[in-house]
C-alpha cells in the first residue's frame, strides 16, 4: 500500500544531509519510503494530512534503561558528594547483603510474582518513547527478564529496538558506613554473557526485524577484561553493536587508570571494543576533560579516529551538576555524537535543546551545537551508533519511520512564529508536540493515541510502583536511610 503525506514542512536527506522542503510530499509504500520531494505524480492509496505541519525522521534514543525510573525521582537536587554526582551509584548500589528492592529491573530471575511489574515496565518504558516520537531505541544492559518483558511489548506496540541483556563480572555495593566497594563475580559474567548471546541469537530479526541485537557489557569498570575481550571477538564475529558506560563516572575514571596504567577509552581500544558500532555511555569523562586533569589524552583522538559514538544525555548529565565537555571538540576530533534520554523524561526534543544549549556554553560559542546538529545527533548520530543507514532520515529505501509534529503548541502561544521549523522545534517544542508515530511503515500513534495504551491508566500503575520502590528504600540504602531522610521534600512537609 501506497500512502502520501502532504506537508508543510518536511525533512529530506540527500547526499549524507538533512534536507529542508516547504509544501512537499513524502510517499511511503511497504515500510519503505518511496518518494520525498514537491509533487509525486502517481497513484496513491491513502493520504495523511500533515499541511501545517512538521514530518521529520523518527527519533533514535541511544541510552534507555527501561521502566517508569521511579527512583531518580529521589535524587533531584540531593546526593552524596563521594559519587561526585554519577546518577547508578545513588539509586542502584545496595548494602552489602542486600537487594535493591521494589525496582523490577533487579528481581531475582526465579521471582514469578514480578511478572506482572516486568509488563508494567516495558509498556511505561515503549510507550513514553513513542509518545515522544522516538522510534528505535537502544537498551542499556537490563537483565534478561526485562528484555523478555521489552521483546514481548516491541512486538505489540511496534517500535523499534536494539535489545541483548547487559552483562559484567561483578558491581558496585556498599560496605561499611555506606563505603563503596566494588566485589567481583566472574562465574556470574560469563553465564550473563552466554544468556546475552543466546537470547541475541534467538531474537535477532524479530517482529519483521524490528528487533535487532545489541552487545552491552554494562560498565567498563564492572567487567573483566575478559569477559570484554569475549564481548568484542563476538561483537566482530557477528557483526553487533556494543554499548558499554565509560569514561563516564569520577570513580571508574580513577580506578581503571590505576589498575591498568591507562585511560578507559584506552583500554576499550586495547581490548579491541573500540570500532565505529560502539556506544560509549556518556563519555563525558574522557581524560580530555579538564577537570579529570590527565596530561596528553589522546581520548578523543582515539574516539574519533574510530569514528565511534557516546549516547550524550544532557539532561540526566546536567541533573547531576555535570555536562559535555565540550560539545565542539567532540565534534572536530569525529567523534558521533548521539542522544539518548536515560533516565525520565524520555522527551528527545528537550534532550536537544539541552544538548545545544549546553554546548553552546561549553563550547563558548553560539555557533556550537546547532539546531541542525542536535537534529543530526538525534536522528542520523544514532543511526551511526547502531551502524544503519536506513534510519535515521526521510529518502527513498530509508525505512518509513516518520514522525508527524504539530506547530501549534498543542493550540497554545509556546512555538510563535515558526520561520525555520528545526529552531522552532528546538527552542520551543516538547514531546507532547509530536501527534502522529509511524514505524516501518505503520501507524502507532495517531493524535497522540498510541492503540491499546491508556495513559491514565499507566500514570496510576507507576505511581503505585513508585510508591512501592519509595516505601522500600531502607531496606538496602548503604546508609540505612528512609526515602525521606535521603531525598527531603522541596519544602517541609506539613501533613
Ligand atoms: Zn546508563
Amino acid at each position: 500500500m501506497r500512502t502520501r503525506i502532504k506537508c508543510g514542512w518536511l525533512v529530506g536527506h540527500a547526499n549524507g544531509h538533512h534536507t529542508l522542503w516547504r509544501n512537499a510530499e513524502l510517499v511511503y509504500e511497504g515500510n519503505s519510503v518511496l518518494f520525498v520531494g514537491e509533487r509525486f505524480e502517481g497513484q496513491v492509496d491513502r493520504e495523511i494530512d500533515a499541511s501545517g505541519k512538521f514530518v521529520a525522521p523518527g527519533f533514535i534514543d541511544t541510552h534507555v534503561h527501561s521502566g517508569h525510573r521511579a527512583s531518580h525521582r529521589l535524587i533531584s537536587d540531593i546526593g552524596r558528594g563521594d559519587y561526585f554526582g554519577q546518577p547508578f551509584l545513588e539509586i542502584s548500589v545496595p548494602r552489602e547483603g542486600t537487594r535493591v528492592g521494589g525496582d523490577v529491573r533487579y528481581v531475582r530471575p526465579d521471582d514469578n510474582a514480578a511478572t506482572d511489574e516486568l509488563t508494567l515496565n516495558a509498556r511505561f518504558t515503549i510507550a513514553e518513547l513513542l509518545r515522544n516520537g522516538i522510534t528505535t531505541f537502544v537498551e542499556f544492559g537490563s537483565q534478561l527478564r526485562v528484555q523478555q518483558a521489552l521483546l514481548e511489548v516491541v512486538g505489540e506496540l511496534g517500535i523499534r529496538a536494539y535489545l541483548g541483556p547487559g552483562f559484567d563480572s561483578g558491581r558496585w555495593v556498599g560496605g561499611e558506613g555506606g563505603k563503596l566497594v566494588r566485589v567481583l563475580n566472574e562465574a556470574s559474567g560469563d553465564r550473563e554473557f552466554d544468556l546475552a548471546i543466546e537470547f541475541i541469537e534467538r531474537y535477532q530479526g524479530e517482529h519483521a526485524d524490528r528487533v535487532r541485537g545489541i552487545l552491552v557489557p554494562r560498565e567498563i569498570e564492572t567487567c573483566t577484561v575478559a569477559l570484554m575481550t569475549k564481548a568484542a571477538e563476538a561483537a566482530q564475529e557477528r557483526n553487533l553493536p556494543v554499548a558499554i558506560h565509560a569514561a563516564y563516572n569520577i570513580h571508574e575514571v580513577y580506578d581503571i587508570i590505576r589498575e591498568h596504567q591507562m585511560t578507559s577509552i584506552e583500554l576499550l581500544q586495547k581490548i579491541g571494543l573500540m570500532s565505529d558500532k560502539l556506544n560509549v555511555g556518556h563519555g563525558n569523562f574522557t581524560c580530555d576533560n579538564p577537570l579529570v586533569n590527565y596530561s596528553d589524552s589522546h581520548d578523543l583522538d582515539i574516539m574519533g579516529s574510530h569514528r565511534c559514538s557516546i549516547s550524550h544525555c544532557p539532561v540526566n548529565v546536567a541533573r547531576r551538576g555535570r555536562f559535555l565537555d565540550n560539545w565542539e571538540s567532540y565534534r572536530k576530533a569525529g567523534v558521533n555524537v548521539a542522544l539518548g534520554t536515560d533516565t525520565y523524561p524520555r522527551d528527545m526534543i528537550l534532550q536537544m535543546r539541552n544538548a545545544s544549549y549546553f554546548g553552546k556554553v561549553a563550547s563558548g560559542n553560539l555557533k556550537s551545537a546547532t539546531a541542525a546538529q542536535v537534529f543530526e545527533a538525534a536522528t542520523l548520530g544514532g543511526a551511526h551508533s547502531v551502524g544503519r543507514d536506513d534510519i535515521g532520515r526521510l529518502a527513498p529505501g530509508a525505512k518509513a519511520d516518520i514522525i508527524i509534529i504539530g506547530l501549534t503548541g498543542n493550540d497554545t502561544l509556546r512555538m510563535g512564529p515558526v520561520r525555520d521549523p528545526i529552531k522552532s522545534l528546538i527552542d520551543c517544542g516538547i514531546g507532547d508536540d509530536v501527534e502522529t508515530v509511524i514505524v516501518d511503515g505503520i501507524v502507532r500513534m495517531e493524535n497522540g493515541n498510541i492503540p491499546g495504551i491508556d495513559f491514565a491508566e499507566l500514570r496510576r500503575q507507576a505511581q503505585a510502583a513508585g510508591e512501592r520502590v519509595w516505601s522500600r528504600w531502607q531496606e538496602w540504602d548503604p546508609n540505612g536511610r528512609t526515602a525521606d531522610e535521603m531525598s527531603p521534600y522541596s519544602f517541609p512537609k506539613q501533613n
